[in-house]
């Protein structure tokens, strides 16, 4: 609850701040539990190894990269996440991942505005999670309004 208030007061306040940026400054960031677990293909953060089948959502963040000119990248772990979202060129992200990496993840992004997006477990937790790709894509076109 305390988790959902804050990415909740979080994306409001970055509504307030009217950040824009640049296609190539806009950085969607998206937790790893959203590759197929049954995908043979060995992703690193770039996602370039995706075969683009369509069997889970991967391939809708190529899709989005590719329609906008933005930076895409799968989390593969919090350290590694947190320095991707502190490189110099990165002005805004959109962030899509649970509740609790949300909440980090808004924390170690400071002062950098992140719209925070949370994922949909289909059974479990952490495997084969899901999200609303129209609610990433408006976060993202909110940026390059
Ligand atoms: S879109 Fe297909 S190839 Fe790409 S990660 Fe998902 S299941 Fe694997």
């Amino acid at each position: 609850m305390i988790n959902r208030t804050l990415i909740a007061l979080n994306n409001l306040s970055v509504r307030l701040r009217r950040t824009r940026c640049k296609p190539g400054e806009l950085l969607v960031l998206f937790s790893r539990c959203l590759q197929r677990s049954a995908c043979e293909r060995k992703l690193d953060e770039t996602v370039a190894a995706c075969a683009r089948c369509g069997k889970c959502p991967v391939k809708d963040f190529l899709d989005l990269a590719d329609k906008y000119g933005i930076q895409v990248f799968m989390a593969t772990g919090g350290r590694q996440a947190a320095a991707r979202v502190k490189v110099r060129g990165v002005k805004a992200i959109v962030a899509v991942a649970c509740e609790k990496e949300l909440r980090s993840g808004i924390f170690a992004s400071l002062p950098k505005a992140v719209l925070a997006r949370k994922i949909a477990w289909r059974v479990e937790a952490c495997k084969d999670t899901t999200i609303r790709m129209e609610e990433v894509e408006e976060a993202v076109r909110w940026f390059l309004r």
